[in-house]
């Protein structure tokens, strides 16, 4: 029942007014007749992708209830979750994951989630649970822990964390902190700790922080209360906010901020590489360890997972050509097909 293709959601910014289909988007605008010499007529251009769904107007309730309740349900019972949130600088990817701290209703994917995570650990009795947080962060290939108060550092070593892989232990990141958390208020104030540090480094490094990749990893373990047998579940459940995908030589970059796009346009595609690579069966070679990103989420993109991505757009006529990029890789992103399975381990 959980096996499927990967979840490809797009999420319109408010602004927007173009007709909302749930299986087929259709994304018409007018050319600026203006350029042209007829100035009466006025050519329209239209776009087809085919999507699970697009989301317009839509509260954040109802999106975590529609794109990731499932997921967040999925890692309670032992199935790796990923929910990816994609597109250009302010489109949402933010407010999506993590949300506005202006209301309590417009909390986001992650304080939902946790509320979530602690509900299903107090309802479901016959387990217990042990659950931890670490907060990533990738930027120009060098990982930050959010987490760790070294982290404030304006210097923070590149070599002290590294992705690892060891049989019956799957990918994880050396180095890379994790907090035992008892209750949801107690992970919120990590979120808020791990969002303060991404704001504090990204000034001190002088820096956007929609220039970096943010990996929130809730990981799960779980134990029968009633069979007292030496079987454990693990899972992690990944809320990914992709940097910024805008398109280099817009406004001729250069210096920092050209090294910065050219570091998130090869991750951006090593993602995709490494996405189509997984629905090609044929393929029996993937190319996860091309980037810090892709290596990282290894075992939570396809294949055992629970997978969505999320397209954030804007609606105005006007990012046309970066919402047509975005949504581009989003359909490709269609064709992959996870076959979640729960990761069941052994006491020594
Ligand atoms: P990104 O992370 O993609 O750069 P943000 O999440 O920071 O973009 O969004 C840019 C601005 O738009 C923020 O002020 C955010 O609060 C607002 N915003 C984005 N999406 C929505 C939405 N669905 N509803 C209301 N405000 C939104």
């Amino acid at each position: 029942a959980h096996s499927g293709e990967v979840g490809v959601f797009v999420r319109i910014r408010p602004t927007a007014n173009f007709a909302d289909d749930l299986i087929e988007l259709n994304i018409c605008h007018k050319r600026d007749s203006r350029k042209s010499h007829d100035s009466k007529k006025s050519q329209l251009s239209c776009w087809s992708f085919r999507l699970e769904g697009v989301l317009q107007d839509v509260s954040q309730e109802e999106f975590y209830a529609r794109v990731c309740r499932r997921v967040v349900l999925g890692a309670l019972d032992g199935y790796n979750g990923t929910v990816m949130c994609f597109g250009q600088t302010g489109a949402g990817k933010t407010y999506t994951i993590t949300g506005s701290t202006e209301s309590y209703k417009q909390r986001g994917i992650i304080p939902r989630a946790l509320q979530e995570v602690f509900q299903e650990v107090e309802k479901r009795t016959e387990h217990a649970f042990s659950v931890y947080l670490s907060y990533l962060e990738i930027y120009n290939e060098t990982l930050v822990d959010l987490l760790s108060p070294r982290r404030c550092s304006p210097h923070p070593s590149p070599h002290s964390m590294v992705v690892m892989e060891e049989p019956g232990r799957g990918v994880f990141i050396r180095g890379l902190s994790l907090h035992l958390v008892h209750s949801e208020e107690e992970a919120l104030n990590l979120l808020f700790e791990g969002e303060m540090n991404r704001i504090i480094g990204s000034h001190a490094l002088n820096r956007n922080s929609s220039r970096s990749h943010c990996i929130f990893t809730v990981h799960i373990e779980s134990r029968s209360r009633t069979l007292s047998d030496a079987k454990y579940i693990t899972s992690k459940l990944n809320l990914v906010d992709l940097a910024g995908s805008e398109r280099l030589g817009k406004t001729g970059s250069e210096g920092q901020m050209l090294k910065e796009a050219v570091y998130i346009n090869k991750s951006l595609s090593f993602l995709e590489q490494a996405i189509l690579a997984l629905a090609d069966r044929r393929r029996d070679h993937v190319p996860f360890r091309q980037s810090k990103l892709t290596h990282a989420l290894k075992d939570s993109l396809g294949g055992n997972c629970n997978t969505v991505l999320v397209a954030n757009i804007y609606g105005e006529a006007a990012q046309i050509e970066e919402t047509l990029s975005t949504l581009r890789f989003a359909s490709r992103m269609r064709c992959v097909r996870t076959d979640p399975a729960v990761n069941e381990h052994m006491d020594p």
